[in-house]
C-alpha cells in the first residue's frame, strides 16, 4: 500500500501476519529464549538477524488495534516476518519503507494514494 505521511514524503506499507516473537520483538525489541534443542529443529529457532537481513531497509512496527478488534488470530500459515513455520498466534506488523521521489511517482500511476495519519502507528 502506497501511503502519503503528512511530512509529504511516501512510504510503503505492508500489512504482515506475525508470529508471537516477531510482535514482541518489533513493539518492545524483546528477543525470545531459545528453543529446547532436544524437542525442536534449530530451523524453528527465532533469530534476531533473520529477521533484520530479512527487513533490511524496512521500517517495522506494531499495527495500533482498536479497542473493539481483536489482537491476534491463530494461523497454521508461516509468520510473515521471520519465514518459521510453526502455527500459533498472528500480530498485525506494519513494513514500511520510504520512496524515493522516483520510485513514488512510478508508483503513483499504477496506485491510488491511501492517507494515513502516522499516530495511527506505534513506534519503538
Ligand atoms: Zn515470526
Amino acid at each position: 500500500m502506497l501511503v502519503q505521511y503528512a511530512s509529504g514524503e511516501y512510504h510503503e506499507h505492508c500489512e504482515l501476519e506475525a508470529c508471537h516473537d516477531c510482535f514482541l520483538y518489533v513493539a518492545n525489541g524483546d528477543e525470545p529464549e531459545p528453543l529446547d534443542m532436544t524437542y525442536w529443529d534449530e530451523a524453528d529457532n527465532w533469530k534476531a538477524s533473520a529477521v533484520n537481513e530479512e527487513w533490511e531497509g524496512w521500517n517495522l512496527m506494531a499495527k495500533h488495534i482498536e479497542e473493539d478488534e481483536e489482537s491476534s488470530s491463530f494461523s497454521w500459515t508461516g509468520c510473515e516476518v521471520c519465514n518459521r513455520r510453526l502455527g500459533g498466534d498472528r500480530y498485525k506488523i506494519i513494513a514500511a519503507r520510504q520512496l524515493s521521489p522516483g520510485e513514488a511517482l512510478l508508483r503513483l500511476s499504477k496506485q491510488p494514494v491511501g492517507e494515513k495519519d502516522e499516530s495511527e502507528l506505534e513506534t519503538n
